[in-house]
């Protein structure tokens, strides 16, 4: 039993994210101040799964990360169908959208439920930065995230995305992810024209690859809890993160893209901002947005995070084990190693 959704909510800058897991026992949903919405969920233990190891690696070996992948550059006179294809066959993954899309994601025991969106121009726009967030991963790391027998990493592109009885409504909940017994999807509301917040989608795809990184057996909670500060827990709650003593007391930030205005000292500093105190994977996804986010644009949204050597052994122990799950190309691997000097 493995189910997990994440959900990015992003308005005006902010992220938040839902867990849900098999045994996740209740889910509640509340809005907070303006445009920005929170989702909140409990979570409960994940197990890992034995036989998921061995159809990772031999996965691993079928994947070449070398190939030429010139045939697969998007160009602006491609339709909307030959550019899902395109990012298929570079990425081997599974692009649905228009009326092919599933509607209805109620299997973590939450109800959510998607609008279609078939505009031809506007899934255009959205393919164009579903390929953006795709390509600043090192080559051959995205089609290495499906294992355990659950087929490709799946993307749904829909429209206005509600849960439960609330009214779909466009931009509440841009994104989520899902690992369960059978699927891997990201699912990614397109309904404003086609224009999503890229690095919420690379947040999210953080953590599909956390969760490949778990089936490995590759991230132990315990040694991870060890690169945080003594006595600091997760709040483990989506909806009282806000609340937390330990924002300004470890935080780089209080709140997301905006620079550091905390001013505790530097062997204090081991998270980016609110919300990587929620629990671990948030932590890890939020660590890796301005590490991303600088490979993607070359500039950084949280200057200088990876300067406070706690921040910095966390992300190293990140991408140490990332190394070391998947096959990557090497020149990417030397870029992006380039990336982190840089900026660490
Ligand atoms: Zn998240």
């Amino acid at each position: 039993m493995n189910k997990k959704i994440l959900t990015a909510v992003t308005a005006l800058g902010l992220i938040t994210a839902m867990t849900a897991c098999g045994t996740a026992a209740e889910t509640t949903t509340t809005t907070t101040t303006g445009e920005s919405k929170v989702t909140a969920a409990e979570s409960s233990e994940s197990t890992t799964t034995e036989e998921n190891k061995e159809t990772s690696a031999s996965k691993a070996d079928t994947v070449d990360v070398n190939r030429d992948l010139t045939a697969y550059v998007l160009s602006d006179s491609d339709s909307a169908s030959q550019m899902a294809e395109k990012i298929e066959k570079r990425y081997g993954v599974d692009i649905v959208y228009g009326d092919e899309i599933r509607t209805v994601f109620d299997d973590a025991g939450d109800d959510i439920h998607a609008e279609k969106y078939t505009k031809e121009d506007g899934i255009k726009v959205a393919l164009k930065s579903v390929d953006e967030a795709l390509a600043v991963f090192p080559q051959g790391l995205i089609e290495q995230l499906s294992y355990g027998g659950k087929g490709i990493l799946k993307i749904y592109l829909t429209g206005a995305i509600a849960k439960g009885s609330e009214k779909p409504a466009p931009g509440a909940y841009p994104a989520f992810t899902t690992d369960d017994d059978e699927e891997l999807y990201l699912t990614i509301d397109i309904s404003m024209d086609g224009i999503i917040n890229v690095p919420t989608v690379s947040h999210e795809l953080t953590h599909v690859i956390d969760f490949k990184l778990h089936d490995l057996g590759l991230i132990d909670e315990d040694e991870w809890n060890k690169l945080n500060p003594e006595g600091f827990k997760y709040v483990e709650d989506y909806s009282k993160f806000k609340q937390s003593e330990f924002i300004d007391k470890y935080s780089y930030c209080s709140e997301h893209y905006i620079p550091r205005l905390l001013t505790q000292p530097d062997d204090q500093v081991y998270f980016y901002y609110n919300y990587s105190i929620v629990n671990a994977y948030e932590d890890r996804a939020t660590l890796m947005e301005d590490l991303i986010t600088y490979k993607m644009w070359g500039n950084e949204i949280a200057p200088g995070l990876y300067k406070f050597e706690h921040v910095k052994a966390k992300a190293e122990y990140l991408l140490d084990k990332v190394k070391q799950a998947f096959t990557l190309n090497e020149s990417d691997l030397a870029s992006w190693k380039k990336a982190w000097n840089e900026i660490s």
